[in-house]
């Protein structure tokens, strides 16, 4: 089995170089592929760093290299790269798409994103490799190896929620930035987190499913005693289109004047409207007590009471006296 785990890698790491010489090398690499890089405004040190590639429209390019390079069927499904019909064809799993590899924390390839450069509906918007015996989707992090130094450094973790995100925000020159890659984030990716610090700042897309991902990624943070803080992007951008608009000082001053205490957050989040209408206050104020409940360190918990006696304007005693009884209720 171990022998089996070397080998997907070693395909996968096959699969890697064949899909970035395929972007440099080839007409249509070029023409497609690295035209849409450049129209990202992506450069030729991030396409490097991140190990960028691009999949041939054909139905089985890589299928046929594989095979003349010696490389078995066997693990060119078990990974993923390729796919195989009911009636036993096998073809490749990205055609026609610009390609993300996904490192593990170590820098072994574990699987890829594979973007679609049509913005036709119908079209998934990424594929991605299925897991397999080397990859699990809830156990890696986005950019994490190419991050963690940064994040070490910074003692500091930004948190986004897409590749793009982390290879421009890299390109401002904001490195220690790590993506869970659209999933919700689990557990096992705030433990890899915590292996180099305890701060996190979520940014999140500015929109309904990313407002929806922080609140719910607040929780899963907090219960691991991480210390957090949000940000909220303009609305309709991302940390891509961020990052990409702004010049690198504007993007670390935006940082670090807009990033706020999770409480701030959810009271702006949540009592957008609800602030005259006292069962809405209530409700808020109920939610974010409930929140603060989750967090296992005593003084953070009456920290964060104080905290939002002063934003949400409740009776400190009360606060207490709730967070305290979820808190209890929850273990
Ligand atoms: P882009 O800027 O290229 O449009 P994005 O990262 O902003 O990409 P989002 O739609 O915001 O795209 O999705 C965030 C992340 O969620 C993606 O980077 C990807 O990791 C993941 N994702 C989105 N859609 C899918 C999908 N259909 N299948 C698998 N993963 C997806
Ligand atoms: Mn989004
Ligand atoms: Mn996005
Ligand atoms: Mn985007």
């Amino acid at each position: 089995a171990e022998n089996d785990r070397e080998n997907m890698f070693a395909l996968n790491d096959f699969a890697m170089r064949y899909f970035e010489k395929t972007l440099k090398e080839t007409a249509d690499g070029r023409d497609i592929g690295l035209s849409y890089f450049r129209y990202r405004g992506i450069s030729d040190a991030m396409i490097e760093k991140f190990h960028l590639g691009y999949a041939l429209e054909g139905r089985d390019a890589l299928y046929k290299t594989a095979i003349e390079r010696g490389y078995s069927e066997q693990y060119l499904i078990s990974t993923g790269v390729c796919n195989r019909t009911d009636d036993g064809r096998v073809y490749d799993r990205f055609r026609g798409r610009v390609i993300y590899p996904i490192f593990t924390l170590a820098g072994k390839v574990v699987a890829f994103g594979g973007r679609t450069l049509s913005s036709e509906k119908k079209i998934a918007k990424y594929v991605n490799s299925p897991e397999s015996d080397i990859y699990l989707k809830r156990r890696e992090l986005y950019g994490l190896f190419q991050a963690k130094q940064a994040i070490a450094k910074a003692q500091k973790c930004i948190l986004v929620e897409g590749y793009m995100d982390v290879i421009s925000m890299h390109q401002a020159g904001v490195c220690n930035v790590v993506a869970s890659s659209g999933t919700a984030l689990t557990v096992e990716q705030v433990r890899l987190i915590k292996r180099f610090t305890s701060n996190v700042t979520l940014i999140y897309d500015s929109d309904a499913a990313g407002i929806k991902a922080s609140l719910r990624g607040i929780e899963l943070l907090l219960q691991d005693d991480m210390d957090i803080k949000v940000l909220l992007l303009p609305e309709g951008e991302d940390p891509d289109s961020f990052a990409q608009s702004h010049s690198s000082s504007e993007v670390e001053a935006y940082i670090s004047e807009h990033e706020t205490d999770f409480i701030s957050f959810m009271a702006s989040i949540l009592m957008d409207g609800a602030a005259s209408n006292p069962t809405k206050r209530a409700e808020v104020i109920t939610r974010v007590v409930k929140t603060i409940a989750l967090i296992p360190d005593e003084i953070k918990r009456s920290v964060y009471a104080q905290e939002c006696s002063r934003i949400l304007f409740m009776d400190e005693d009360v606060l207490r006296r709730e967070i305290g009884k979820y808190y209890n209720e929850f273990r």
